[in-house]
């Protein structure tokens, strides 16, 4: 049997542009969150990120831009600091983008890249989802533990479900 998170669409995260992220960041901490020790660069999409968990599963993304020019600096530009768009965690993006496109909603890449946190995106444009922008996204697995020679001796490796 497969968990929720497994089988379910759940939220993944609510995105928000900040110009600033260490001024973003003080906000939200003063409400409570607290924010991953490190930052992630997105070249992709242009933007340094910064993560704070809300739940068990969902988080609060602040997005800033890297420079002067990509979609996030032009929002800021457009409609100043705020709720970007939303993210939805699915078991199987590729299965979902398709059935997506099946249902005639237009999707921003033809197929899903490669985004912050070990995670494949794709959006939904806007004009398909009621005016928000809304992010879909499957966790990838772990990466393959390097083998740095040394014995793994005495090191559970198997499947503990
Ligand atoms: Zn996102």
């Amino acid at each position: 049997m497969v968990s929720d998170s497994e089988s379910k669409t759940i939220l993944d995260h609510i995105a928000v542009v900040v110009e600033d992220l260490d001024q973003g960041e003080a906000f939200y901490q003063s409400l409570g969150l607290e924010f991953d020790q490190e930052r992630e660069v997105v070249p992709s999409q242009g933007v340094a990120t910064s993560f704070a968990p809300i739940d068990w599963n969902s988080s609060l993304e602040l997005l800033s831009p890297l420079a002067d020019e990509g979609p996030v600096y032009d929002f800021i530009k457009k409609r100043g600091a705020g709720i970007h768009h939303v993210a939805f965690q699915v078991p199987d993006i590729h299965a979902k983008c398709a059935e997506l496109k099946e249902l005639g909603h237009t999707l921003l890449y033809p197929e899903p890249r490669e985004g912050a946190r070990r995670r494949l995106v794709n959006f939904v444009h806007p004009k398909s989802s009621k005016g928000v922008l809304v992010e879909i996204t499957q966790v990838l697995a772990p990466p393959e533990e390097e083998d740095e020679g040394e014995s793994d001796e005495g090191v559970f490796k198997g499947d503990s479900r």
